[in-house]
Parts: C-alpha cells; structure tokens; sequence
C-alpha cells in the first residue's frame, strides 16, 4: 500500500484564495452587497446517505430523507473536484449516511488530499472494527478523523445512537490508533466529538479517561442539534444545564440562543455537494430544497457563480431567509463546551 502524508502546509494559492473568502465575507457584511472574490474555502462532499444506525435526530437515522438514497462514485468525484482550482483549504467528507458505507470513501480522500487540501472525514466508527479498513484509512493521507461517539458506555451510546454497538466503536479507534503507530503516522488527528445529552453528561469525565487510555488526540463535548424543536423531545434530549444547551425554551418550543442579527458566512466561503452533484449552500439543507446547480451537469464554479446562487445569496442578505436558517449555527456561541 502506497502511503499518502496530508499536507502540512496550505499552498500558495490556497492561502491566497482564502484570503480572498475572507474579503469576501467581510465585504459583503460590510455593505449589504453580494461580493464574491474566490472559491470556497472549505467544501462538504456527501459520499453517500447509507448509514447502518437510526439516530432520532438524523433526517437519514430516522428514514425520512425526501431526495433519492445513493453514493458517489470515485469517478464522479474525480470529475467534480477537477474543475475546483483552487483546491478548497478543508474538503470535509460527510453529510447525510455514514461515509464509510462507501468503498470509493479511501480513494476520494487520496485524491483530494494529493491537491493539498486538509481532508477531514466523520464516522460513526463502527466500519472501522475491521482491521484493514482502519488502516486503508490511516493510509490515505486523511488528516483527520471526527469520531462520532456520544457516552462512554454502551448503554449511552446507544441511547441516542440506536442500532449502535459500543465494543465496535472502541475496537474501531483502537485500530485507528494501531495502524498510526505500525504506519509511523502523525496523521490523521483523531477527535472525538462527544454531543452533550441529558442522558450522557454523567461520562464525560470517563469519556475524557477513555480517550486518553485509547491514544485519541483530542476530544469536544458539543451542543446537541434537535430536528424536532417540540417541548418533550427537547425535555427529553436537552441537558437541565442552560450553558449545555444551545436552545431555550419559550413556554412552547425550543429556540436556538442566537441573536437576531447575524450575517452568514457561509454563503460566500463554503457549499455543500450532495453524492449526486447537486450543489446546495449548507448542511442545513438536508433535503436538497435549495438546489444551487448540479457540480456533474456543470463544472462546480459555474454553479457557485450561477444566477441561483446569487440570487439565493442576495435574497439572504435582503432578510429573505429559508426556514432551515432558523436551526443553524450560523452566528451562534457556545457551540462547544
Ligand atoms: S441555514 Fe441559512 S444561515 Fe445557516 S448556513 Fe445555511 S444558509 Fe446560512
């Protein structure tokens, strides 16, 4: 197995592109215009929406994903991520389903990493129990893992992670941590990324032990994201505790803590291309209701300056806002512990 390195250091051209994201946003904050100077600066690819649990959360866990199931091919990928020159500094492979339900998810890391982007993938974990899969992965020049693992023991895990098995989520970061050591790798990082339940708060101090005692390289207690913003789903998911939460509660729903004016960022630093190439302005969008353009169709930079982007872009900035932007983290504190 040829072994992949991520890159250490953004290039040249991607740093200059960065900088011009940056002007990006700020201009248009700034005067309330659409200024669009660069290409993103970080892209979310979706390899595909299987997943193998059934979080109550997750539009995908809970099967209620309107727009067609599939994967993305390694080619499509190949055909998409040509055409983005410059390269986006960060290229996160996730979204909807579980990344690793694809088996060209090794080969689109190793390709995208070559063109000098910092590679990030999250996982459930689970696929990772077998050995050589862990190592393919620890191979590909990914530069890091966000393991996605809420408790420290099985019965908390799969409280919310249902149809989860804890035993494979340990054996699988086990893996990951042995094949880095057989490799000599620094990389990937390993984050485990614990989402703060009512029901999970008690282990986080074990979580803190475990991930220490496993050789994870950091790990995040996150605010949980509800779908359903009911009264008794949030008394049921949300923490007592009002800094652990990103919601409070107006006597009839859950709404998020954020103040009224805030500007999105996104929209002129990164976007989001579903397994099938549509393009979509962020992972909020888990449905595709607001189709961009098609990166397969087209080349991906005709979409991010097509008439529909501006258009969605200078209609959020007028105050035209979708529903989804109700539930986001757009402009939000307090996102992690
Ligand atoms: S949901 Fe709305 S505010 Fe949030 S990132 Fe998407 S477009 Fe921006």
């Amino acid at each position: 197995m040829i072994l992949e390195k991520p890159p250490t250091f953004p290039t040249p051209a991607l740093l200059k592109n960065s900088a011009l994201a940056g002007m990006s946003m700020l201009l248009s904050r700034v005067t309330r215009k659409q200024v669009l100077l660069g290409m993103p600066v970080m892209l979310m690819v979706e390899p595909g929406t299987a997943c193998q649990l059934r979080c109550p959360h997750c539009p995908t866990g809970r099967g209620d994903l309107s727009r067609q199931a599939g994967r993305l091919s390694f080619d499509n990928f190949r055909k998409i991520w040509d055409t983005i020159k410059p390269a986006p500094v960060r290229l996160q492979l996730w979204n909807q389903g579980e990344p690793l339900t694809n088996p060209d998810t090794p080969k689109i890391i190793r390709y995208a990493a070559r063109s000098g982007s910092w590679v990030v993938m999250a996982t459930n974990v689970e696929l990772l129990a077998k050995k050589e899969l862990a190592e393919e992965i620890v191979a590909s020049g990914l530069y890091e893992v966000v393991l996605s693992l809420d408790g420290a023991s099985d019965n908390s895990h799969i409280a919310y992670r249902e149809g989860g098995d804890f035993s494979k989520v340990e054996t699988g970061i086990r893996n990951l941590v042995e094949a880095k050591k057989r490799l000599k790798l620094k990389y990937p990082l390993l984050t485990w990324q614990f989402i703060m339940f009512r029901h999970n708060l008690h282990e986080m101090t074990k979580a803190k032990q475990l991930a220490k005692k496993w050789g994870v390289d950091r790990i995040q207690f996150k605010t949980a994201q509800l779908e359903d913003l009911s009264k008794d789903e949030g008394e049921k998911w949300l923490p007592d505790s009002p800094k652990l939460r990103r919601y409070k509660f107006n006597g009839d729903n859950w709404l998020l803590k954020r103040r009224e004016r805030f500007f999105c960022d996104r929209l002129f630093s990164t976007a989001v291309i579903l397994w099938d190439g549509t393009v979509v302005p962020c992972c909020f969008d888990k449905d595709g209701s607001y189709p961009m353009g098609n990166a397969l169709e087209n080349t991906f930079p005709e979409v991010w300056h097509s008439k529909d982007y501006h258009k969605f872009r200078s209609e959020w900035i007028k105050g035209n806002r979708p529903e989804m932007c109700d539930n986001c983290t757009e402009g939000l504190r307090g996102l992690y512990f």
